[in-house]
């Protein structure tokens, strides 16, 4: 589904990404460690398209079509998602007008009939539902004064919504409590843990790894994979730190 070979990227003309190679199957889930400053969030920027990480050398293929050649709102109807370590706020835009013209945009985007709203709201009632989050903060503007507990649920049913392909999810254990992690690992393995489906979970601990099982565990250091394995890769770095196993 994702195949990175040899990604070189510049974030203002620093070298980030320095030849990070990674191939991602339908059905598979995926966990990025690593240190501060290894390169984790820009590989999630890179591959969502945000504008000023440029790409050097190296590919990146999403269904066997160019991604780096795509726009990111090309990327998202292709059924890219990108989880962000910090969501935004949108002042002035509900939660469920967000999503609704993020899904008919993406729906129109594949040539497909918008949603309507009676259709949109059972939607959104089944995914707020799932993630345990209350409808009245899907009324609210997107973000503004959540918790980060809520903004991280809130972002899972968006992805709820959007329905994608492949969930790239930066940190999206970041400022969670322990019930909170239970109810956001537990809403990834409900929308995206299909044979037709892939994650990549970005994350520095080992905890949401215990909710969410991955098939395979890389350590990203200094800009490309310096190690992988399965999910005892995990529990070894949680134990030993990355200094020993990335040296
Ligand atoms: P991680 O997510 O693994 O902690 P990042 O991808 O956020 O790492 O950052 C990798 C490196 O790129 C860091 O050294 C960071 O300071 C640098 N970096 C990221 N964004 C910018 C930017 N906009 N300008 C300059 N340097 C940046
Ligand atoms: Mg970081
Ligand atoms: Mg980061």
């Amino acid at each position: 589904m994702l195949k990175i070979e040899n990604l070189h990227a510049t974030v203002a003309d620093k070298p980030i990404l320095k030849g990070l190679s990674l191939s991602i199957n339908a059905g598979e889930i995926h966990a990025i460690m690593g240190p501060n400053g290894a390169g984790k969030s820009t590989l999630s920027y890179v591959l969502g398209g945000r504008p000023g990480y440029e790409v050097t050398d190296g590919s990146a293929t999403f269904d066997g079509q160019d991604l780096l050649d795509m726009d990111p709102h090309e990327r998202a109807a292709a059924g890219l998602f990108l989880g962000f370590q910090y969501p935004v706020e949108i002042p002035g835009v509900s939660n469920v007008q967000f999503l609704r013209e993020s899904l008919n945009a993406q729906r129109k985007a594949r040539g497909e009939e918008p949603l309507s709203g009676g259709d949109f709201l059972k939607l959104a009632r089944e995914k707020a539902g799932l993630l345990k989050l209350d409808m009245d903060m899907l009324k609210r503007p997107v973000n503004v004064g959540f918790s980060g507990g809520e903004k991280k649920r809130n972002e899972m049913v968006q992805m709820g919504i959007l329905d994608p392909k492949l969930a790239i999810l930066d940190e999206t254990d970041s400022g969670l409590d322990i019930d909170a992690l239970r109810v956001v690992g537990d809403g990834i393995n409900a929308i995206m843990r299909r044979p037709d489906k892939a994650v990549l979970l970005i994350t520095h601990y080992q905890r949401l790894l215990d909710y969410v099982q991955p098939d395979f565990v890389h350590v990203l250091a200094a800009g490309r994979i310096v190690k992988s394995g399965g999910p005892e890769l995990a529990l070894e770095l949680e134990r030993e730190g990355y200094a020993e196993i990335a040296a």
